[in-house]
């Protein structure tokens, strides 16, 4: 298919760096442990089904999303691979999500007595349990005997469980200590309680890569996959190499020079301290670019540049060291000569995690994949 747009702004997303690092967690997970590619949120912002596709190209055996909406946009493109919603569906849609073969999270008893009324056909389950993220799951053993009675009526069948870790990519052993206690407890509770077998995960990036031998049946890679760290300590602690996917260009639009004195974008919050050459780039906030960008810097022929004045919806504009021909190539995130702008420089820059960067940069900005 033909990629067609018209803006001279866009990211690209390599899908042999996809490939590349779902191998790296597939050599520590090889078969028959499972490796969940997390897809969700538009695969961080890097596109769905591109990213499933070359994930499981490259060895991933299952997908998992946060939404009812997202595993079914996936199923489309996938009939027949095991798709996870980690999120909590409304129980009114349970029957859908049986329909298109989707595996739900369930944590709570009223859920299943409720999903059960709408519910014609087998549906399968993972049953979360709460051991420390204090955001969704079991946390009590009362809670899970209640919800095991609630399902022995029904058409669902339990065919996992699995937990979320708080602190996997900081020191923080007390925590973790007691997550990974906690779980194996409920693992024996629910493997005491249900007759077939059920796979068992815990980890996320993190933990998959820094503790091999806790991490039971598979493992939930998303971070990873996409070739950032979750933290300098998973880096610099396990060595995996991953390569960054994403990447975010566009070109300059108009050069001109200005006068010392004069100021640049609202507010004229920047003003020249001498004669200076200015370029504009064509992204801004409306793309997901934000405001707090202004004093961060691109990559334009290998050098870095200032960002100075505003950020505008649609636009920014550049000090330029000297005039540079329309349409020169500016590099936002991603590597130009010997230079980087990186996903986590974006982000320290922004005081928070690399996560956020490429979630950030909306739909506006066509995709391009490489
Ligand atoms: N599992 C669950 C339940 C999640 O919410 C997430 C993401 O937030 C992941 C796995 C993947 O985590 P990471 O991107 O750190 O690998």
């Amino acid at each position: 298919m033909v990629q067609q747009f018209y803006r001279d702004t866009w990211a690209e997303v390599d899908l042999n760096a996809i490939k590349y690092n779902v191998k790296q967690i597939k050599k520590v997970y090889p078969l028959p442990k499972s490796v969940y590619a997390v897809v969700k949120a538009n695969a961080y912002g890097h596109g769905d089904v591109q990213v499933a596709k070359a994930a499981l190209e490259a060895g991933a055996d299952k997908l998992a999303v946060a939404l009812l909406d997202e595993g079914l946009r996936l199923r489309e493109s996938f009939p027949n691979v095991p798709i996870l919603v980690l999120g909590r569906i409304r129980p009114s849609d349970a029957q859908i999500a049986a329909d298109h073969d989707l595996t739900v999270t369930v944590f709570q008893k009223e859920w299943v007595m409720e999903a059960s009324k709408h519910l014609t056909s087998k549906l399968n389950i993972h049953i979360k349990f709460d051991t420390g993220m204090n955001r969704l799951g079991i946390r009590t053993k009362e809670e899970a005997y209640d919800v095991l009675k609630e399902l022995k009526s029904t058409t669902m069948v339990v065919t996992g469980i699995y937990s979320h870790l708080a602190t996997a990519d900081e020191n923080n052993e007390p925590h973790l200590a007691k997550q990974f206690e906690l779980f194996k407890e409920s693992v024996k509770l629910l493997q005491d309680n249900v007759p077939n077998k059920i796979e068992v995960h815990l980890g996320n990036s993190a933990g998959a890569m820094r503790f091999p031998d806790s991490m039971y049946d598979a493992v939930r890679f998303g971070i990873g996959m996409y070739g950032l760290y979750p933290s300098q300590l998973v880096k610099l602690e396990t060595g995996i190499p991953l390569k960054p996917a994403f990447s975010l260009m566009s070109q300059l639009t108009h050069v001109k020079k200005i006068n010392k004195g004069d100021t640049i974008s609202y507010g004229a919050t920047y003003t020249a301290e001498e004669d200076e050459w200015i370029g504009t780039v064509p992204l801004g906030y409306g793309d997901g670019w934000i405001r707090k960008l202004q004093g961060f810097h691109v990559l334009i022929d290998g050098k870095k540049y200032p960002i100075v004045g505003r950020i505008c919806m649609d636009q920014f504009m550049v000090k330029l060291d000297q005039p540079k021909p329309i349409d020169t190539k500016v590099v936002i995130i991603g590597e130009y000569g010997d230079e980087t702008v990186s996903t986590d420089d974006v982000a320290t820059h922004l005081e928070t995690i690399n996560y956020e960067i490429p979630c950030m940069i909306n739909e506006r900005v066509p995709r391009v994949y490489i």
